[in-house]
């Protein structure tokens, strides 16, 4: 049997190792991760469902495979946490909305059928803004989590569950779903590594869609080499994906501390105001021992980061206005017809079913869409999302990558901006052009502010160099360790 401070420090290597030597099951280790979630996670409140049947069913089977000397995966017996926005047979996925309340997928999203394939264990399901939309997890059906490094601050959005139960280490590694900043800003806000796969390296299929030509789903984790093979096993082509694409994983983990010294770029309109001091010194920190690692910088300039919300606020609300539009009390969880017609009861499922923050970006997506306005708002916006996709490519013709700080701010105090929507857009100021362009993003702790609460630094790559920023994160990490 495992300590529990020595199972909060399990690597998905030692974990692998410590399976084949008989230091410990996968069956003790699921019965361990999910008494901390029903202990520790209720106190944070990261997740909304746990998945005890299937979880200690999976660990038994990657026992079954460890003692008669089969191959038992590449992430044999790794606890996992997954956002209550992807599809897993049997168990609610209720997207923290009240409108899929009772609703139960009947298939497994791509994602879950490759970590199951690959012996994970799927602890449960975690906590998150409602349909994915929010900075801070507040806007969650089921309650804000609490930040594990301070229970009073948000954990960020929109998979804040899934990087608390991570930054707890409550799992080792954790799925999230980034349409503008979900995986990189809660990471950045609770001390973990998030990534950002690059649009159509992993299967949209079974991940309940907000923005279609934003999301992606990427892996949260405490060290590179863990991200790298939770992105390893999820990254694949999917015929159930109209948007998938085929990307070369092989040599990944292998070649993580290999690289030849990058050019990376910084952004000079990142470091105005608006920014934490803490936090624009924490990133000349980190620029002096990249360089001292041998690593070069240059100034490079975007200079639509200014539009890059508004322009991300109309392309993400008009998608998910289309998007949300199933939700009519017909097909999915909740059903209103208190004495009405069919009509009245799309309003009452829908006036009840949604939150506010929803019911604001569907308004908002309506409009843009709306003929009147269409030219004005969503084309314009179309146009400024192409305009900052060149911008990038301009300055990926001269750099590797390209550094940024994650967020403006470390984390705020849960309450401090719910009722300052814009003020809460702004926190995806250095995040959304990574979903507006499809390129890959990650962030990285670096440290902490004086108050204690971490930094997170992002990197940028070109399109499929997603192995760039693992290599980036593996240097950090070993930099600093
Ligand atoms: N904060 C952004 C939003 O509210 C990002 C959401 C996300 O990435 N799912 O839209």
């Amino acid at each position: 049997m495992i300590a529990i401070q020595d199972f909060k420090s399990l690597t998905v290597t030692a974990i692998r190792d410590g399976l084949l030597s008989g230091r410990f099951t996968a069956v003790e280790l699921a019965d361990l991760a999910l008494s901390l979630a029903e202990s520790e996670g209720k106190e944070i409140n990261c997740y909304i469902t746990l998945c005890h049947d299937k979880a200690r069913s999976q660990a038994a089977d990657v026992d079954k495979k460890v003692e008669s000397g089969a191959e038992p995966g590449i992430l044999a017996g790794v606890p996992i946490a997954i956002k209550d926005n992807i599809s897993y047979t049997g168990y609610l996925t209720s997207c923290a909305s009240h409108i899929l309340d009772g609703y139960v997928p009947p298939y497994d999203a791509t994602v879950v059928t490759r970590l199951i394939d690959a012996g994970a264990v799927i602890i449960g399901k975690t906590n998150m803004d409602e349909f994915a939309m929010g900075s801070s997890n507040e806007n969650s059906y089921y309650g804000p989590v609490k930040n594990p490094c301070n229970i009073t601050c948000a954990p960020g959005g929109t998979s804040g569950g899934s990087a608390a139960a991570v930054a707890a280490g409550l799992v080792p590694v954790a799925l999230g779903s980034d349409t503008g900043g979900s995986v990189r800003q809660p990471a950045a806000f609770c001390g973990t590594l998030g990534h950002k796969p690059t649009y159509g390296a992993v299967s949209r299929y079974g991940l309940v869609a907000f923005g279609s030509s934003l999301d992606q789903i990427g892996p949260l984790a405490h060290s590179a080499d863990d991200l790298a093979a939770l992105y390893q096993v999820i990254a694949a082509y999917d015929s159930h994906d109209s948007t998938s694409v085929e990307t070369d994983q092989s040599n990944l983990r292998a070649g993580l501390f290999e690289s030849a010294p990058m050019k990376i770029g910084v952004p000079k309109e990142c470091f105005s105001q608006g920014v934490d001091d803490e936090i624009i010194s924490a990133i000349k920190t980190l620029q002096e021992e990249l360089t001292e690692a041998g690593h070069t910088f240059v100034d490079v300039s975007l200079p639509l980061l200014d539009a890059g919300v508004a322009c991300y606020y109309i392309v993400a609300t008009a998608e998910a206005s289309s998007n949300l539009a199933r939700y009519d009390g017909v097909r999915y969880g909740l059903r209103k017809t208190e004495g009405g017609d069919l009509i009245s009861m799309y309003q009452q499922t829908r006036g009840e079913g949604f939150g506010p923050e929803v019911k604001r970006r569907i308004l908002l997506g309506t409009y843009v869409l709306s003929a009147g306005y269409y030219d004005a708002y969503y084309l314009k916006g179309m146009k400024v999302r192409e305009a900052i996709r060149q911008d990038l490519e301009r300055v990926f013709n001269k750099v590797d990558l390209i550094l940024t700080p994650t967020t403006p701010t470390p984390a705020f105090c849960l309450g401090d901006k719910i009722d300052d929507p814009l003020a809460m857009y702004l926190e995806d100021i250095f995040t959304v052009f990574a979903n507006l362009a499809g390129i890959p993003g990650v962030s990285v702790p670096i440290g902490a502010v004086k108050s204690g609460l971490p930094i997170g630094a992002q990197f940028l790559a070109k399109h499929f160099d997603d192995r760039l920023l693992m290599n980036i994160s593996a240097q950090i990490e070993r930099m600093r360790s």
